[in-house]
């Protein structure tokens, strides 16, 4: 298969065709990923990263600005959601007001963000090379690969962790402010790309999941299941512009996380990101999806109040 270099995003045709020869080819590849994974998996680390952490800022102190700024203990579970909820607005100032030039990047042990590609950099001022990053397939690749714990990261924003996104900081740091990711519209079917402003659009996300989770009991709530897409910019269809969602490996998480659409993806994708973000993986969909949501908040701010 030869996808690499197709860039005419015009030439739907071709691309739909691609698209769907691709998935065939995709799922095979899939189940490949899954079945080396599993062995990848039980011989790799196991951290316990996210899920046994139970109060606000207990550990994972990493990033000093933003501890400080938390309310130091666990209150009782009756005051929490405001707590929380205003925990996360100052954790939210401290991130949006202050400029963070050259904050020192420190992963936590349990949270290998370790190389940054060197795209990054060079692609953040426009955001336009990042074309060369973003190639759905690489031809190149081995048969192999899929054994490997990390993989080439498939966007500017994510680390080389599958399911992994940079932290907030980082991606602040390094002046990644806008994240886009292809959508195509379920009734013209022109696919296009979209962009949504990093922080406006977390903030929306984490607010919306501190305001709502004591009541969520660990599910997502329908407007997660059942996302509103947004309006086609070519036809203008209401609720019809739904994200592409291709390879698991290559699936633009923080894209739909800030688009709220998560529920997008299949039961099946789902369980591959919480197998990789170390999250129990059983269960409905409602429920995974509400792990998916929380657990990349956690990606993006280590030390918020994104615990179980
Ligand atoms: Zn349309």
């Amino acid at each position: 298969m030869n996808n690499n270099g197709v860039n005419g995003r015009e030439d739907e045709i071709s691309r739909k065709r691609r698209h769907t020869s691709d998935e065939v080819t995709a799922f095979r590849d899939l189940e490949e990923d899954e079945e080396n994974e599993l062995l990848s998996l039980s011989l790799s680390f196991r951290p316990s990263r996210g899920r046994k952490v139970s109060s606000p800022g207990n550990s994972h102190s990493q990033q000093p600005s933003m501890t400080t700024s938390l309310p130091s203990p666990p209150r009782p579970p009756m005051s929490q959601s405001s707590v929380q909820q205003s925990s996360m607005s100052s954790i939210m100032q401290n991130l949006l007001r202050k400029p963070q030039p050259q904050l020192p990047l420190q992963p936590s042990p349990s949270h290998p963000i370790c190389s940054i590609p060197p795209f990054v950099t060079e692609s953040v001022p426009t955001l336009a090379p990042r074309q060369s990053t973003r190639t759905r397939r690489n031809p190149t690749q081995a048969p192999g690969e899929g054994k490997s714990d990390t993989i080439p990261a498939p966007y500017p924003w994510s680390t080389n962790q599958r399911a992994t996104v940079h932290n907030l900081e980082y991606l602040l740091s390094k002046r990644i402010l806008t994240i886009s990711g292809e959508v195509q519209c379920k009734r013209c079917e022109k696919q296009y790309e979209m962009e949504y402003d990093l922080r406006e659009r977390f903030d929306a996300v984490a607010t919306f999941l501190l305001e709502k989770k004591s009541t969520m009991h660990e599910r997502a709530p329908s407007v997660w299941m059942n996302p509103v897409l947004p309006s086609c910019r070519f036809c203008e269809q209401e609720n019809s512009a739904k994200p592409v969602i291709s390879k698991k490996r290559e699936i633009n998480w923080l894209f739909l996380l800030l688009g709220q659409t998560i529920g997008c993806c299949t039961l099946d994708q789902l369980k591959y990101f919480c197998k990789h973000t170390r999250n129990h993986r059983t269960g409905a969909k409602d429920r995974i999806l509400y792990l998916a949501y929380l657990t990349l908040c956690k990606q993006l701010v280590p030390t918020g109040p994104f615990n179980r």
